[in-house]
């Protein structure tokens, strides 16, 4: 933590203090008043993913968590400056220096050549799926720094070269390794004592391994890469956020985020980096989301359990419906993903969104402060209890207590944390289909079973008893659209 700002405290531009905000830090393992670097700027980097396919909804919890947390600091007063860093080439090792790099399996899947050319042409494809992805679930894609590691390349190259002058690197035949006998304190966040443990197998691999701990800065391959003081090859997995988030953020930085299995080996690695050249704490505040899990284990590729944005889409759910299903949970908590969960939250927006038009008309879309308001503030920050928010929201709104105005105030701050539309809900098809006669609803669901089951004689009947009736039937890539004639 900062001192200075701890003693003084921060202040807005217009000179007010900000408000208290909490955060658990994984370091400390408490939550932690929160007081930025420099006052009313906050420097936050979150980790991204391997861009070998498209990020499964397990993948986008981190950058819910970074979101949600903007907003409550933003709303608080603070400028966020931040950085999500794109992988977009393999390592030809993993995590723990061992195992198929993911971009190589990326590119076997989709039987492309292993090139650098397919490497970024392949991670660019699904860069812009996950760029598209965060906006459709409305997260401010305009204002992040979307780095590409492969950008980058000259700076890791240079950051190796530093460590290595400083003693913190050597050379095997493998490549260059980071001695982690040589950083004081390695290991610290979250303990890695369990992880260092089950070294043994990566020891034998790489034999020539000072410790277990150690890890691959420069990994060397004759066929692809680029050319290094090394030879040529690629950057080992964890050197880009050190070297990106120093280039872009600085040496010092005030938040940094990931799922939590980035704890163990990734985040002590980038501190073992990054302190090693600055001296300097590299992150004041570390953040780290819970699974998000499928049947009860970890949502994954390799299990194979995954989710898409675009399997939610095709399944009708509007993309916020997932949105609200995040938010229904604490961050540092895990979450159970099934369909019939989503569906719940979706229902439930959906009723949201209802009760926040008939507010919107009730108060004329004037705003009042209220206790509610108050109450709403202190649980987003604190530590972002967005499970606690929403359930004010909901007290209050259903409450006889609340005059119109003080709970469209409510809405408007819900809104500025939650980022739910809540102020100008959209028409969706569900609420659209919701409103018609219920034998018009039930035509269009038989209209619709029998055109997906490829009955289209029929479907082409009940189509033409919906014109009789005065309902035009449109199919939509997601579901049919209803107007009347
Ligand atoms: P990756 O592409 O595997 O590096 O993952 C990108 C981000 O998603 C990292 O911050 C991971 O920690 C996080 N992540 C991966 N799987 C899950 C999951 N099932 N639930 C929550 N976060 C996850
Ligand atoms: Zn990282």
């Amino acid at each position: 933590m900062n001192l200075w700002g701890y003693l003084f405290g921060s202040k807005r531009k217009d000179g007010a203090p900000l408000p208290q905000i909490f955060f658990t830090d994984t370091l400390s393992g408490k939550k932690e008043i929160f007081v930025s670097q420099r006052p009313g700027l906050v420097l936050m980097y979150t980790c991204g993913p391997t861009m070998y396919g498209p990020a499964h909804i397990g993948n986008l919890r981190p950058y819910m968590l970074s979101d949600t947390a903007v907003r409550a600091l933003t709303e608080a007063g603070y400028q966020v400056r931040r950085v999500i860093n794109i992988t977009d080439f393999g390592h030809l090792v993993t995590d723990g220096d061992s195992g198929e790099d993911k971009m190589t399996k990326g590119l076997r899947r989709e039987k492309l050549a292993l090139t650098m050319e397919n490497m970024r042409t392949m991670a660019e494809k699904y860069t812009m799926v996950f760029i598209d992805d965060l906006a459709a679930l409305n997260i401010d894609v305009e204002h992040i720094s979307f780095p590409r590691a492969s950008d980058y390349v000259s700076e890791q190259i240079a950051f190796i070269k530093t460590l290595e002058q400083k003693g913190y690197a050597y050379r095997t035949k493998d490549g260059v390794y980071y001695d982690t006998s040589r950083f004081i304190g390695y290991g610290k966040l979250g303990g890695i004592a369990l992880e260092s443990q089950q070294e043994g197998a990566r020891m034998k691999a790489y034999s020539e391994k000072r410790n277990p701990a150690d890890f691959v800065l420069w990994k060397p391959d004759p066929r692809l890469g680029w050319e290094s003081p090394w030879g040529r090859g690629f950057p080992g997995w964890h050197i880009e956020c050190s070297t990106m988030s120093r280039s872009l953020l600085g040496q010092e930085l005030d938040i940094h985020m990931g799922g939590e299995d980035l704890i163990a080996i990734h985040h002590n690695n980038e501190i073992a980096q990054s302190e090693a050249i600055s001296g300097r704490t590299f992150v004041h505040y570390w953040m780290h989301n819970a699974f998000l899990t499928m049947g009860g284990e970890k949502a994954s590729k390799s299990v194979g359990n995954v989710v898409y944005l675009s399997d939610v889409k095709e399944k009708g759910f509007h993309p916020l419906a997932l949105r609200y299903f995040f938010l229904q949970a604490h961050y540092r908590t895990p979450l159970s993903f099934s369909w019939d969960a989503l569906a719940a939250a979706a229902s439930a927006l959906e009723r949201l969104w209802k009760l926040s038009s008939e507010v919107a008309e009730e108060a004329g879309r004037t705003s009042a402060p209220s206790e509610a308001r108050d109450q709403f503030l202190a649980a987003v920050r604190d530590d972002l209890a967005t499970p606690q928010a929403l359930g004010i929201l909901w007290d209050s709104l259903k409450s006889d207590e609340y005059a119109p105005e003080e709970k469209w105030g409510l809405l408007e701050d819900a809104e500025a944390h939650f980022g739910l539309c809540l102020l100008n809900p959209p028409v969706t098809k569900a609420r659209a289909l919701a409103e018609l006669p219920a034998d018009i609803r039930e035509l269009v669901a038989r209209r619709e079973k029998a055109r997906t089951s490829k009955d289209f004689e029929e479907a082409d009947r009940l189509r033409k008893e919906l014109g009789d009736r005065g309902y035009h039937v449109e199919d939509s890539p997601d579901g049919p659209v209803i107007k009347s004639l």
